[in-house]
């Protein structure tokens, strides 16, 4: 049966996970040294080879902060810090130069709660006498412009008031996504495979597997849909979540500049979304999360045989190997770097992608049986915020397959209400940019400058 109340469900023998991102990987991990499922076997199917150019879990970087509005993603954040300052980053690939989380005047609701949250985790000792890796208070408050400016030291900032969290940084996702996959590899529990799902095979209300674009066919007592902003092709979640897209640009930057900017801090604007990373190995990213892009596309219903459904899905250079960013997005990073690292205000991109969130309304991910079908599990809607979570968030998956997810989660994580047509916009308080961008039209206004 479905398993909508978190009661105790039977260990399943065979557990088949789709998707090897973040959250498909890391249940992967966690199952492979859980006592319950010891003697299930495990496979794991990507549609591409490890690791995926194009899933939202590979990329240079991606930030690393408790510094959240909600108090359950700050604390579950603060201890998947702790695992980034051990094993997890031991070999460079988790930089702690710390957070500016910033707010343009009259929109500083986010960054207030989250200074509220991480002054709070401070306090109850999160992080022991409250210092960051540097040695420094581990908050500071900045109240003004040239108070950004100060701590950024750059000669830019963004913003007008927020503050710097020093035991906040980011990490080299790659390297993250290349350690946990050899973790799981070293256990020797998982069976990988490139494939691609097409669709879920049922047996009246149950899932028992899945037909794969080969016409090949793998059956399984449970199906972990992992696979973050194509899930909707997979399984009906218009009005739960959505895939949106989100514009990141590169630019190559010389030696000295790389020794100048290696440890700034992160700066995050969370009134525009725009954010920078520090440079490494000579390359520096300017990107934004927002509302994005969504990209309507006709897919048969995963359910509903014969019928058909419009949902988001993504478009990458998997599928276009041109693909630039829209007019609109570039302008957007161009304007950013300027303010925020002005010397390198006109350098021009030498690389440029969208990449995908797959998004909820409030921004909680969905991690939860299928309130219909036995044998069918969902763990994604990342939101763009999830890779943060990579050391701890399998464990917390496997809590929700047996039926014990955390308290403090229960009713995020859990299928809501469920809506007829398409198209999520994340309203948490932490997006920029325009609400309802179509990724075409945008195109059609013009890409590459
Ligand atoms: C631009 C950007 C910036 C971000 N910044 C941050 C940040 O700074 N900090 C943070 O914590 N989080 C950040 N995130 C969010 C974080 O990266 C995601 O929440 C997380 O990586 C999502 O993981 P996932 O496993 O759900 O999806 P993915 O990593 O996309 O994995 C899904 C996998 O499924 C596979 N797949 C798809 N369809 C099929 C199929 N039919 N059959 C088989 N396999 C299939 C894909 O190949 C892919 O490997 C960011 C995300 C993006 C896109």
């Amino acid at each position: 049966m479905p398993n909508p109340d978190n009661s105790t469900p039977p260990i399943p023998s065979s557990v088949l996970i789709l998707g090897s991102g973040v959250f498909g990987l890391s249940t992967a991990l966690s199952l492979s040294t859980h006592p319950s499922f010891t003697h299930s076997t495990i496979t794991l199917v990507d549609r591409s080879a490890f690791p995926a150019p194009d899933s939202a879990s590979i990329d240079t970087s991606r930030i690393i902060r408790a510094d959240y509005a909600d108090p359950a993603y700050s604390a579950l954040a603060a201890k998947a810090s702790k695992h980034w300052r051990g094993e997890w980053g031991a070999d460079g690939s988790y930089d702690e130069v710390g957070l500016c989380l910033v707010a343009d005047s009259g929109k500083a609701e986010y960054v207030k709660k989250s200074l509220q949250n991480v002054q709070g985790l401070v306090k109850s000792g999160a992080r022991q006498a409250g210092q960051g890796r540097a040695g420094k208070d581990r908050v500071q408050v900045l109240d003004t412009r040239e108070e950004i400016e100060r701590v950024m030291n750059t000669g830019g900032g963004s913003g007008e008031s927020g503050y710097v969290n020093w035991a906040s940084g980011w990490a080299d996702a790659e390297a993250a996504m290349r350690y946990c996959r050899r973790k799981v590899e070293e256990l020797g529990r998982v069976s990988f495979r490139k494939a691609e799902a097409k669709s879920l095979l049922y047996s009246g209300n149950k899932v028992i597997g899945v037909e794969l674009v080969d016409g090949g066919r793998i059956l399984a007592d449970l199906t972990v849909v992992a696979t973050g902003a194509w899930s909707g092709k997979l399984v009906d979640l218009r009005g739960i979540a959505s895939a949106t897209g989100q514009v990141l640009a590169y630019l190559d930057i010389t030696q000295e500049e790389q020794d100048r900017l290696g440890k700034i801090p992160v700066l995050l604007n969370m009134s525009t979304g725009m954010f920078v990373i520090p440079p490494r190995d000579r390359v520096l990213k300017v990107a934004r999360h927002a509302y994005g892009y969504s990209n309507p596309t006709r897919v048969p219903h995963p359910e509903k045989h014969g019928e058909s459904m419009v949902v988001s899905l993504p478009r990458t250079k998997v599928d276009e190997p041109d693909q630039w960013i829209p007019k609109e997005g570039e302008l957007a990073c161009r304007k950013a770097l300027r303010e925020m690292i002005p010397s390198l205000g006109d350098r021009p991109f030498s690389y440029t992608r969208i990449c995908w969130y797959m998004d909820t309304p409030t921004g909680d991910w969905l991690i939860t049986h299928h309130p219909c079908y036995e044998g069918l599990f969902l763990a994604t809607g990342g939101s763009g915020h999830g890779f943060k979570f990579l050391p701890v968030i399998g464990d917390k998956i496997v809590d929700c397959i047996l039926g014990k997810t955390p308290e403090e989660f229960r009713d995020k994580w859990s299928w809501p209400e469920k809506g007829k047509e398409d198209g999520v916009w994340t309203d948490d308080g932490s997006r920029g940019g325009k609400k309802g961008s179509v990724l075409d039209e945008e195109m059609r206004k013009g890409s590459r400058l």
